[in-house]
């Protein structure tokens, strides 16, 4: 069974349709897919439509990605198994939502400063309905020349420290794992491995994210040195955290594909081992 456990529509910085996802999704061999789009939940009900209608072989878990804060990170805390009508959850969205608004008003002051025009009107163009992302701003800057590839924009303007960033006072660690237990769901901490923490500071995070009542890491990811892998899986085991796995798609890629390798090591304690769609399964 193919689990992909983190990926996004264009309800945040995503390419894609929930609908154009889940028949993605279907067509690489999951099984079973969690949208965790950053700080919204709108795609959910979409996509499970989409797969009712068309009797489409695939699970959905109802996610979400919370930016946090902490010490001066910006952490991304996964939420699976969620409860969309949720008020507490509902409540955190809302005052996300307008941390992205605040801060994409600043972010686009900053980029007119530079140069660039139109900034706020055509990321939120961009985002249309969705979430207001860093990447819709860097899609917008780099039409006006900011840098040949995202990449290079992100960090010629968009990271810490560059002239188009502006710091978020998003919500803690705590408020985000709260919101999603209160939801009925497991927190996961997403991608341990890019906030290029040192040893001693991602073993500090693990504290507190396990202190806050966090259940998971994700332990795989696509494009990951095996090392890295066992690493994290040590670190699951060490701080008794479940792992999970996931690809962050936001678009394909020559080397990024929903599904694509995505496995677990063999000692790992899988997030889903008590879901009641992993048992039937074995059952069969
Ligand atoms: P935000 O949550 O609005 O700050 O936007 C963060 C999103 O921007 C991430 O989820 C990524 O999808 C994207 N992103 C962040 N850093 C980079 C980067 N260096 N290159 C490309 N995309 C990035
Ligand atoms: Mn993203
Ligand atoms: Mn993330
Ligand atoms: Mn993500």
């Amino acid at each position: 069974m193919k689990f992909d456990l983190h990926s996004h529509t264009y309800y945040s910085d995503g390419k894609l349709s929930p609908e154009d996802l889940v028949e993605r999704a279907v067509e690489k061999g999951v099984d079973i897919l969690a949208i965790t789009d950053h700080d919204t939940v709108k795609a959910l009900p979409i996509a499970q439509q989409h797969i009712d209608k068309n009797a489409l072989p695939l699970t959905l878990i109802k996610g979400i990605e919370f930016s946090t804060k902490w010490e001066s990170f910006e952490i991304h805390i996964v939420g699976l198994n969620i409860d969309v009508e949720n008020s507490t959850l509902a409540g955190l969205i809302a005052e996300q939502t307008e941390k992205r608004a605040t801060r994409a008003e600043k972010m686009a002051e900053k980029l007119e400063k530079r140069g660039f025009e139109n900034v706020l009107e055509r990321a939120k163009a961009l985002a249309n309905k969705g979430q207001l992302t860093r990447a819709h701003f860097a899609q917008v800057i780099q039409a006006q020349g900011a840098a040949n590839t995202l990449q290079g924009v992100f960090k010629k303007f968009l990271v810490r420290g560059k002239p188009g960033y502006v710091t978020s006072e998003w919500c803690d660690i705590a408020t985000a794992v709260k919101a999603i237990k209160a939801a009925g769901g497991q927190a996961v901490l997403a991608h341990p491995s890019r906030y290029k923490l040192s040893n001693k500071w991602l073993r500090r995070l693990l504290e507190e994210f396990k202190h806050a009542g966090g259940d998971g890491i994700e332990v795989a990811l696509p494009q990951q040195a095996p090392s890295d892998r066992q690493f994290l899986a040590q670190l699951a085991e060490e701080y008794q955290l479940l792992s999970s796995q996931g690809s962050d798609f936001h678009f394909a890629t020559n080397w990024l594909e929903l599904g694509k390798n995505l496995y677990l090591p063999k000692a790992s304690v899988p997030i889903w081992q008590d879901w009641a769609i992993a048992k039937e399964q074995e059952l069969n």
